[in-house]
């Protein structure tokens, strides 16, 4: 067991969530770990395969072989395929498109779950997804849900030239049957619609440092 803080940040797709864990972890010295890479990384193999998303069986089937490991790169989370990080092939569209399935499929959360969990053995981490202050951490007396207008996430992953399909994801990350993206009930929520970086990452860091005295 560990006594090693671990901060949860969780919200829908392009709230910001990972801007602000990544400034957070920086400023706390603290391990940033983002756990959409993991989902990400699973998926992207799995379309390199040939394997279909939508069939858990299959893709449950190919999990004990998958050759992925998840370690650290300086102070950040980093997905390895074959001793090689992981990047851009974790947002290309077809990755975007299908993450929502298998992360749906309660034997690859089991996995990386369990995987999540082992950071924090060993370090103090900020954690960003979509589960952390409800499954992963529900124990953490810091839990975020950050959170912004459909209008302005839209806008913000289509300034940084990326196509995905935010309200798709959310939909299906919302309702599926295993660990749906939901706030915890005692998750302070944050609206960062009309906020800068600066001023969610001042709110969150003061909340942390007040429940930690
Ligand atoms: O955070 P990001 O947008 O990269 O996450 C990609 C996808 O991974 C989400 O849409 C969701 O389907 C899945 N995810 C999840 N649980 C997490 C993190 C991500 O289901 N803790």
């Amino acid at each position: 067991m560990t006594t090693a803080p671990a901060i949860a940040i969780d919200g829908p797709a392009a709230s910001g969530k990972s801007t602000v864990a990544k400034r957070i972890a920086q400023e706390l010295g603290f391990t940033f770990i983002n756990t959409g890479a993991m989902y990400r990384a699973v998926t992207w193999y799995c379309l390199q395969q040939g394997i279909d998303p939508n069939d858990s069986n299959a893709v449950t089937a190919a999990l004990p072989n998958i050759p992925l490991s998840f370690g650290r790169d300086g102070a950040m989370s980093c997905v390895l395929c074959e001793g090689r990080i992981l990047g851009r092939e974790l947002s290309e569209t077809a990755t975007n498109n299908n993450v929502s399935a298998i992360a749906a499929i309660p034997e690859v959360r089991e996995l990386l779950v369990n995987r999540q969990r082992q950071y924090n053995e060993t370090e103090a981490v900020v954690m960003e997804g979509r589960d952390i202050g409800t499954v992963v951490f529900p124990n953490s007396p810091y839990k975020y849900f950050v959170t912004a207008s459909e209008e302005v996430r839209t806008a913000r992953r289509a300034a940084e030239g990326i196509n995905d399909s935010i309200a798709e994801r959310d939909r299906k990350d919302s309702s599926r049957a295993c660990a749906p993206l939901t706030q915890a009930a005692d998750a302070l929520l944050v609206d960062s619609s009309d906020m800068s970086i600066d001023e969610v990452v001042a709110l969150i860091v003061a909340d942390i440092h007040s429940k930690s005295n």
